[in-house]
């Protein structure tokens, strides 16, 4: 005499549904995966709430999940005694999208499809996932310590609506059934779900467990008995020595934890005794994932106290520009009823966080001195931008992470960041303490700008720099093994003092004619005109007066909606160049300041301003261009 309720899914479910079953169909195993990973969680819940109220235990002593199929009925079901969802939560669980990550998700795709697929691996598909192989599934749940007759019963055809029903569930926790598709016979084997399992699942906290088979002789098949077997390892694979492990132990168990199809980079595992005692597994991972740059994303390790897990996310466990490192800290300093609140003013994390942090950074710089930079180069174009947050974030590592930055350079051809602040040092000239950059918004900017012209004559080398973040890391490095950084575009640059030198008197007073010349004709546009021997090819350059910001911090600043005080930048003249000279030799008053005008306008341009009136300029380079034909 129940009574069937009729729901519908939020909108986003049905969209989510639709996607999921067309990009992960050549995953389609993966289902299994999410469900047992579900079943996980609700086990380690359990686990965890019973420590302070044993009789959610329900009698039972082994928290356990159990797999099988049915041939006849072509289902196949997953169970667990776990938490358990009371009717309330399966509403908000299963029939909505909570998760605002997933929100995030749909409005990153881009329908391409191959894209699209990438995506979900690296995105965890969860419970949906179940309608890839299934025409209709069915959850039945219980929370655990409520009563037996308040069961709920869920029912999908992944087809926009679900329906709910309160039943009896004798035992507590969640049974699946998943009502197979016409084509999806290849489950309802025993050694194929083993496999997935064995591939997937091996490193789950707990036993999984299916029926044993047996061969059958008289029917020439293999037959399912009443026995049930565990067929995964279900150890904590983090508590076993590292002398017992295989690289495909630790990629399991990172595909566990990360729902992500690559394997890590690299893994980083220690034990850690004496006054603090705590286990890490930490994993670097190949690809970045979507939501990197999400600040709503939550991001850290799972902390579990002496084998229970306690929570996930746990943010306090890595800083900020670390959140793409995947892992598990075990503490057993830690009491079990550890809230995020006690986390954030805790010495024992605080001591497992800086420890930790050291041990990333270590390998970091032990993957940066390979003979083989593959590696490095990989985690580079991944994580660079994040590490660079480090600089500005982790005063006490900042040497450290300085070590690990990657630049693009006017000595590399390569566009890709590859250069370090080291080699770059190592191969400057003795007479030389500075590292010379630019940055600009693009790499095609830094390259091109005039401001490198005497660079090259040179032979200096400059880092081109073009990251967003670029211009806050450099206001946050000065110096680097002793050596300052220095921007190629700031006005103090002393590279100009040898040619200033060898100009007799009268040049000297010719220059200086020409500038006051030019200064009064751009009185309100710009703060000084200078002669500047930094051009070799280009007429002039801005500058930034010495302390104000740089013309490209200004402008991201703007991008950013800060108010920034209007700044005159300083205007730099190129004396050999022809349009300069010319300009020297114009006597009336109007022209000469339409032809500066012209010369500061061009330069702003090269910098990657933008033209307060382009039309204004385009129509002064024409009658210029007019006047000399
Ligand atoms: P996620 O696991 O990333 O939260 P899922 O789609 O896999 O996303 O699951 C959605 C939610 O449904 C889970 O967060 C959990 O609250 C609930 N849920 C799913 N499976 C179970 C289960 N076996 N037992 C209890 N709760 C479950
Ligand atoms: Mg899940």
């Amino acid at each position: 005499m129940s009574v069937v309720e009729t729901h519908a899914f939020q909108t986003e479910v049905n969209q989510l549904l639709k996607l999921m079953i067309h990009a992960l169909y050549s995953n389609k195993e993966i289902f299994l995966r999410e469900l047992i990973s579900n079943a996980s969680d609700a086990l380690d819940k359990l686990r965890f709430q019973a420590v302070s109220d044993d009789s959610l235990h329900e009698g039972e002593d082994e928290l356990a999940i159990s797999v099988w199929f049915d041939k006849n009925a072509r289902t196949v079901t997953i169970r667990d005694n776990g938490i358990g969802m009371t009717r309330d939560e399966v509403i908000a669980n299963i029939g909505t999208i909570a998760n605002s990550g997933t929100k995030k998700f749909l409005e990153s795709l881009t329908g391409d499809q191959a894209k699209d697929s990438n995506l979900i691996g690296q995105f965890g598909v969860g419970f949906y996932s179940s309608f890839i192989v299934a025409d209709e599934v069915e959850l039945i749940t219980r929370k655990a310590g409520t009563p037996t007759a308040e069961g709920t019963r869920w029912v999908s055809k992944g087809e926009g609506e679900y329906t709910l029903e309160t039943v009896e569930k004798p035992t507590k926790g969640t049974e699946i059934v998943l009502h197979l598709k016409a084509d999806m016979d290849e489950f309802l084997d025993n050694y194929r779900l083993k496999n997935i399992i064995t591939t997937y699942s091996d490193h789950i906290n707990f036993p999984i467990k299916m029926f044993k088979t047996e061969w059958d002789n008289d029917a020439k098949e293999q037959k399912t008995t009443d026995e049930l077997e565990q067929v995964n390892k279900a150890t904590a694979i983090w508590t076993q020595s590292k002398s017992d492990l295989t690289d495909e132990d630790y990629t399991n168990f990172y595909q566990t934890l990360s729902h992500d199809f690559t394997e890590p980079l690299a893994h980083i595992h220690n034990k850690v005794e004496g006054t603090l005692e705590y286990t890490s597994l930490l994993y670097i991972p190949k690809k970045a994932p979507f939501d990197l740059y999400d600040r709503e994303r939550r991001y850290g390790l799972k902390l579990y106290v002496k084998r229970v897990f306690i929570m996930d996310d746990a943010e306090h466990l890595m800083p900020a520009y670390l959140r793409f490192v995947r892992g598990v800290i075990d503490s057993a300093d830690l009491p079990l009823n550890v809230s995020r609140e006690i986390l954030q003013s805790n010495k024992v994390v605080d001591k497992i966080r800086s420890a930790s942090v050291k041990r990333v950074l270590d390998h970091l710089a032990k993957l940066a001195k390979d003979e083989d930079q593959s590696a490095y180069n990989t985690f580079w174009e991944q994580f660079g931008q994040v590490m660079k947050e480090g600089v500005i974030e982790d005063y006490a590592n900042k040497e450290k992470i300085a070590g690990l930055l990657r630049f693009a350079s006017t000595h590399d051809d390569a566009a890709e960041q590859r250069i370090s602040l080291q080699q770059y040092i190592d191969r400057m000239p003795a007479d030389q303490d500075k590292i010379y950059y630019i940055v600009a918004d693009t790499h095609a900017a830094a390259k091109g700008s005039p401001h490198l012209e005497i660079f090259r004559k040179k032979g200096i080398e400059v880092l081109l720099l073009s990251d967003r973040i670029d211009e806050w890391l450099v206001s946050h490095l000065f110096e680097f093994e002793g050596k300052s950084l220095q921007s190629v575009t700031s006005a103090d640059l002393k590279l100009d003092e040898e040619a200033e030198k060898t100009l007799s008197d009268d040049e000297k007073k010719a220059r200086e004619a020409l500038t006051e010349k030019v200064k009064k004709a751009l009185e309100e546009q710009v703060s000084d005109v200078k002669i500047t021997h930094r051009l070799t090819d280009s007429p002039a350059c801005v500058v930034s007066a010495a302390g104000d910001m740089s013309a490209h911090m200004a402008r991201l600043m703007e991008q950013m909606g800060q108010s920034v005080p209007k700044q005159k930048p300083v205007l730099e003249l190129n004396p050999e160049h022809a349009l300069v000279k010319k300009l020297d030799s114009v006597e009336d008053e109007a022209k000469l300041k339409e032809w500066s005008l012209f010369l500061l306008e061009q330069a702003q341009l090269a910098e990657g301003d933008q033209l307060e009136e382009p039309a204004a300029f385009i129509k002064r380079m024409n009658a210029l261009l007019s006047e000399m034909l």
